[in-house]
């Protein structure tokens, strides 16, 4: 075959490529693997990310859902914006003290009401809060 034929037909893969070829066959010829056995093997392969990308997104679905039940639980519990009377949501102050948090604030009560800005600061820690909230009993 001449070279023209070859380019032409390969030309779609890279030199690498075309090298990665040349290695896995010269394995698979010392190793006596078939093409078949490599097909088989690849199937496998793609079984394998498959089964891991299920998993995956198992288990991010199971963290949503753990996330909004944690948040239904909070907003039976915390307590309500003096505004407008939806719950109070918490949040981290990131600032350390100093220029920009002069009083040392390390955590944020906020409104979840659409058009509300209720803010309430707090020196307090937001876990301990948090935990606060939470051992609260329903009403
Ligand atoms: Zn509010």
């Amino acid at each position: 075959m001449d070279i023209e034929d070859i380019e032409g037909a390969l030309q779609v893969f890279s030199r690498k490529d075309l090298q990665t070829v040349v290695t896995v066959k010269t394995v698979m010829d010392r190793e006596g693997i078939s093409f078949k056995d490599l097909e088989d093997y690849l199937k496998v392969l793609t079984r394998r990310i498959k089964d891991y990308n299920r998993k995956q997104a198992k288990a991010y679905k199971k963290r949503v859902e753990e996330f909004e039940r944690q948040k239904e639980e909070w907003k039976k519990r915390t307590d309500r914006c003096p505004v407008c009377g939806e719950p109070l949501m918490l949040t981290r102050v990131r600032a350390p003290k100093g220029s920009g948090n002069v009083h040392g604030y390390r955590s944020v009560w906020y409104c979840i009401g659409e058009s509300c800005t209720y803010e309430k600061y707090s020196k307090a820690i937001l876990e301990d809060l948090y935990h606060e909230v939470m051992k609260r009993e329903v009403e």
